[in-house]
């Protein structure tokens, strides 16, 4: 069989643990028997970071900056623990954090859907997508507890004050900021992913109470959307809407599903919970950053699987569900094939991507979804790591 060949390289984050060993395998199994598969490889594992500072971790993200598309293996994010473990110079940073640093991106998170795993709302028919906007807020608040009472104020650049509370007694306060130009990047983020994916956005936030703040978010998705996008929204067939963060929870409930849910920083940490417990697992969770100038970096949503890598050392047989590592792949592939017109690879990536859902629907699957699986004539048989990779080849 002749390979699809690739004209750009893809930019591979390789990273940790369980997802490290799932990583190796899926190239071995799923993609090099296929593609002539051509890498920009960076490795982001531990020890890496390590060994040269965490420069590989930026020179990755670079990278991606440079060809447009990266694919991102889960990384181990150190903490006290870790520093321990493998005897780390320096707490590195969050990969993730560093590489949307650089990029300045929004997270696009879907859930694969498969016949036989119910989301637990029943009209939900299609994936919602979660656009979460990563700056800002409460994540940057500032806070401060007044034991006292008495007067707060907040004070402007222009040297005006403006009175918070006459605080009459103990109590909190909080302050927090946004800014125009990471607004600005989140809306355009959001406008170019669902052009790129063809679904309606939805964007809502609480503008009737905060009038100038959630405003101030409103007023310039709206603007930006007439200015540059009406036009390619209404040639896609698709539809760009603001409502109410109350109506759009009472809207989300009752649709059908099949759209973008643009929400402000804490709205989306909120919801995106929501969204993938009742789409059912989190190793079923696909996550995509995408930059304000449309670079796209790809990724699993779950960590590295720690308990189950341990296993693994140990030399007991593991079941670990690929699907969304898959799908980050695939995810990958099939942007750099639209970016460089090839059609061949782009058709490679969808059908890699029924021959997963296919084998899950034939019953075939790793054991954290068994328990989930409820299909008529179809019974549910968990099977291990490398031998569901093995079912998904035998479809391809
Ligand atoms: P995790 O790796 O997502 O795993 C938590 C638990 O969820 C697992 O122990 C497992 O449950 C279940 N699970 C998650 N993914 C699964 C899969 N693909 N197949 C089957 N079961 C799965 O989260 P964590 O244990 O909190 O974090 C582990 C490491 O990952 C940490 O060092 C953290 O820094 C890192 N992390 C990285 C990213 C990222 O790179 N994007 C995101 C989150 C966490 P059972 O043990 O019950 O089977
Ligand atoms: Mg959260």
């Amino acid at each position: 069989m002749t390979k699809i060949k690739m004209t750009t390289p893809l930019v591979e984050l390789d990273g940790d643990e369980m997802t490290r060993i799932l990583w190796q395998k899926i190239k071995e199994i799923l993609i090099l028997p296929y593609v002539d598969l051509k890498t920009e490889y960076y490795d982001l594992g531990l020890p890496e970071r390590e060994r040269t500072g965490d420069k590989v971790t930026s020179d990755a993200a670079y990278a991606i900056k440079k060809y447009g598309v990266g694919v991102k293996c889960a990384t181990i994010t150190p903490n006290a623990q870790r520093v321990e473990e493998y005897k780390l110079s320096k707490m590195w940073k969050s990969p993730n954090g560093t590489v949307r640093s650089i990029l300045d991106g929004t997270v696009f998170r879907a859930p694969v859907l498969v016949d036989g795993i119910k989301p637990l709302v029943s009209n939900w028919t299609k994936p919602i997508t979660i656009a979460r906007h990563a700056y800002g807020d409460v994540y940057a608040g500032v806070e401060a507890y007044v034991p006292e009472g008495g007067k707060v104020y907040m004070e402007l650049p222009s040297g005006e004050k403006k009175l918070i509370k006459e605080m009459p007694s103990a109590g909190v306060i909080q302050g927090m900021h946004n800014l125009d130009a990471s607004i600005a990047g989140f809306a355009r983020s959001c406008f170019n992913y669902a052009l790129s994916t063809k679904q309606d956005l939805w964007f809502a936030t609480k503008d009737t109470i905060s009038k100038i703040y959630d405003h101030r978010f409103k007023d310039i998705f709206a603007e930006i959307y007439e200015a540059e996008y009406a036009s390619e929204f209404e040639k896609a067939g698709i539809e760009y809407f603001y409502t109410l963060i109350d109506d759009a929870v009472a809207r989300v409930m009752r649709s059908k599903g099949g759209f973008i849910w643009a929400c402000k920083n804490y709205d989306g940490d909120v919801m995106s919970d929501m969204l993938a417990t009742a789409f059912g697992s989190l190793a079923m969770m696909t996550s995509v950053l995408v930059s304000p100038d449309g670079k796209y970096e790809y990724e699993a949503a779950h960590g590295t699987v720690t308990r189950h890598y341990y296993k693994h050392l140990k030399g007991e047989e593991t079941s670990t569900n690929s699907v969304a590592t898959i799908f980050a792949w695939t995810g990958a592939l099939a942007k750099r094939g639209e970016l460089d017109h090839n059609d061949a690879l782009v058709e490679f990536a969808r059908k890699l991507e029924k021959a997963t859902t296919d084998t899950i629907e034939s019953g075939v699957m790793t054991k954290d979804l068994v328990g989930l699986f409820d299909k008529e004539g179809v019974t549910a048989r968990g099977v291990n790591s490398v031998d569901f990779l093995k079912a998904i080849a035998e479809r391809l």
